[in-house]
């Protein structure tokens, strides 16, 4: 947001930093937008409060899945060289696939030990 300028989708960074799923979370805020525009019209237009509400249900809706899902995007792929590309190919490989589809796009990393688990299978998957 940047005063009474509301960003959704690709230009407000709402894909999803692991998966890079956009479409369906810029669909999402463009309802959370429309509804806070409604009623900050309704309301006579004045009221900025009401579109800093689109802010609050965002957060509310990314939670710490979307922090988490930005972290391992870093790891996987900031400096991706092609051997470390090659590593996650292979360590995929070993993973059931529905798996994979829970991680990327449903922010299901299993809990702390279970990111421990995942590391040390990528660690013998290379
Ligand atoms: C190769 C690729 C594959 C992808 N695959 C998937 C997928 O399988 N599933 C998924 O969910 N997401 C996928 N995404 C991400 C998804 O496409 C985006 O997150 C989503 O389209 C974002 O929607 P948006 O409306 O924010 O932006 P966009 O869809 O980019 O729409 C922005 C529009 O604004 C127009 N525009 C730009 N500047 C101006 C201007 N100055 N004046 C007027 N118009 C302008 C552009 O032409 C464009 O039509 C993929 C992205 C890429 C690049």
């Amino acid at each position: 947001m940047y005063g009474n300028i509301i960003t959704i989708g690709d230009a407000a960074g709402q894909c999803n930093p692991l998966g890079g799923e956009g479409i369906r979370h810029a669909l999402t805020a463009g309802r959370m937008c429309a509804k806070v525009c409604d009623k900050y019209i309704e309301k006579g237009a004045s009221d900025t409060d009401i579109l800093f509400s689109y802010n609050k249900f965002w957060k509310s809706y990314i939670k710490r899945k979307w922090k988490t899902s930005y972290e391992l995007a870093e790891l996987a792929y900031n400096n991706m060289s092609d051997v470390n590309a090659d590593r996650i190919v292979r360590f995929c490989k070993r993973m059931p696939k529905r798996a994979i589809v829970d991680v990327l796009f449903y922010y299901r990393f299993f809990g702390i030990g279970g990111m421990v688990g995942l590391a040390k299978r990528f660690g013998k998957a290379i």
